[in-house]
């Protein structure tokens, strides 16, 4: 039995700024229900009045497993049952290995890989009961290729891709479908830290020949969590301008 005309309630970590916020707004403009969560409360809620009355702000810290079963049930409580989550939420800190400190090894693993454990496992007791639920998890081409002095990032990227394909597997039978999308290079603040020079060198690698938009991100994340895409489970899916082939 399929449910695709469940009433979604849309969860986006990182929901406060870019790629997350551009996620956040497409669903808004479709007319569900989007909860957003940040680490600090005045952005999530300056994000969330900004984006309308269909987007409400949480702060919650995604590394903590106890402040994400919180976070869920106060969205029950508030909204209703999350059903398409989106573990957005990422941090990249950079260094070659030799001089990676643990804490930037540790920190990059937490919120990129252990956030989407917590959140996916918070998330799918009630997608079960609704039997329909979307989850989408933000990856990177760096997971699927790596990248000198990405490790720590690489490893969590390439995590979550391992991870979405295993619950994919556990979760199809109850039409909860579990898909990776995997950015290139896109306009955002993490990648606002690089100099003029790094950005021109990797978009002259990118055979579409310009940098991606968070909005275009967020539309390929949209498609996922629709009707249309309802055969769609345990995918990988590159946004990069094929960057990455
Ligand atoms: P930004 O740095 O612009 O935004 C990251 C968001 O994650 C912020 O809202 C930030 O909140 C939030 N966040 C960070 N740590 C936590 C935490 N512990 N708990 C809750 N929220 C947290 O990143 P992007 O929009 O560029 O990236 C979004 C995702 O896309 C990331 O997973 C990133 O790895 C991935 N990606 C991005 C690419 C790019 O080119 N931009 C390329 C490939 C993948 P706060 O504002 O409070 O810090």
């Amino acid at each position: 039995m399929t449910n695709d005309n469940v009433e979604q309630i849309v969860l986006v970590t990182g929901g406060g700024r870019g790629i997350g916020k551009a996620c956040a707004q497409a669903f808004a403009k479709s007319g569900v229900k989007v909860a957003i969560c940040d680490l600090s409360l005045e952005a999530v809620e300056e994000t969330a009045s900004e984006l309308g009355s269909n987007v409400k702000g949480y702060a919650a810290d995604v590394t903590d497993r106890e402040a994400v079963d919180a976070l869920f049930k106060r969205i029950e409580n508030d909204l209703g049952p999350v059903n398409v989550l989106v573990n957005n939420a990422g941090i990249n800190r950079d260094a070659l290995v030799m001089r990676m400190k643990d804490a930037d090894w540790e920190s990059v693993i937490r919120v990129n890989l252990n956030s989407a454990f917590y959140c996916c496992r918070a998330a799918v007791r009630g997608m079960m009961k609704q039997r329909w639920g979307r989850i989408v998890n933000m990856s990177s081409i760096i997971g699927l290729r790596g990248q000198a002095g990405q490790t720590n990032y690489a490893a969590s990227k390439a995590g979550l891709i391992g991870f979405s394909k295993s619950l994919a597997q556990e979760f199809a039978s109850r039409n909860i479908t579990v898909n990776v999308v995997c950015p290139g290079y896109i306009k955002t603040s993490m990648t606002d830290e690089l100099s003029e020079e790094q950005r021109s060198a990797i978009v002259d690698r990118v055979p579409l020949g310009r940098v991606g938009a968070p909005e275009e991100v967020a539309d390929l994340v949209r498609f996922l969590a629709s009707p249309n895409a309802s055969y769609i489970t345990g995918a990988v899916i590159p946004i990069d301008g094929g960057l990455a082939m």
